[in-house]
């Protein structure tokens, strides 16, 4: 299975930014068999890529997308939308989302399918809260998310990712040990093949994402079942998100 390594900006950035990522980036040596990408506020993704046209070093996502296609929806984007300006992936459900932005399963479920529909790959975001992690209740909460978009449609052959971002661990510097991160990734796969066929479970990638730093992502990329990182904070400056990416 291929790596993945995504950069998640949030509400950060500008063209310069977008200017010396990609300059940096597009100079690592390409690795056949890894995907690194970053996920800009949509309004870059245009510039990025007619940066980006001569080279697939680097791919580009979207944080969110709408959950309706086109029409009178004033301020959203849809997912045709971010396809036509240059984005491969597009997360779905990041906890900021479901927080910040009230969104339940039932918009995630419609982000999913219309980013599905859309020809982007979609990147679903899931994970506990800090009481949920005290609790034990970690992977109860993992199941009801998951269940909410796979128990719905058959998904099968059908191109997406799992990011597997525990809430207590984003933007805090509390990072999942790698042990805790791979325990919660290889439960994620086994509980897929209630959904896919054995093959198919067997094949999606789960990242992990939850401050990842450059001294910290090797040996979380080292566990058999952490197919990938998410990167947030780190992924803003160019030096650390190259020595994430770089093996
Ligand atoms: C994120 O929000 O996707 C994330 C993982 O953030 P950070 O790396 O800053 O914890």
């Amino acid at each position: 299975m291929k790596q993945y390594i995504f950069g998640n900006w949030k509400q950060n950035g500008d063209d310069s930014l977008v200017e010396q990522m990609i300059t940096t980036l597009t100079t690592l040596p390409k690795q056949n068999d890894q995907v690194v990408a970053i996920f800009p506020p949509d309004v870059f993704l245009s510039t990025a890529r007619h940066r980006l046209q001569t080279t697939d070093a680097l791919k580009l996502g979207a944080q969110n997308l709408s959950a309706y296609a086109d029409g009178p929806y004033t301020g959203e984007v849809s997912g045709r939308m971010l396809q036509q300006v240059g984005a491969s992936f597009v997360l779905v459900g990041h906890s900021e989302r479901r927080q910040l932005f009230a969104e339940t399963d039932d918009i995630i479920l419609a982000k999913f399918q219309h980013a599905l529909a859309a020809q982007l790959i979609p990147v679903l975001c899931v994970g506990e809260d800090l009481h949920a992690h005290e609790t034990n209740q970690t992977l109860a909460v993992i199941e009801k998310q998951l269940t909410a978009v796979f128990a719905k449609n058959n998904y099968e052959n059908q191109e997406l990712i799992i990011a597997y971002e525990p809430i207590w661990a984003i933007g805090t510097g509390k990072v999942a040990s790698k042990e805790q991160a791979q325990t919660v990734h290889a439960w994620i796969r086994r509980f897929l093949n209630e959904f896919f066929s054995k093959d198919q479970a067997q094949d999606i990638p789960i990242i992990y994402g939850g401050s990842v730093k450059a001294e910290n992502a090797q040996s979380l990329l080292g566990m058999p079942d952490i197919n990938g990182l998410l990167v947030g904070g780190a992924s803003l400056d160019p030096q650390s998100f190259t020595s994430i990416a770089l093996k």
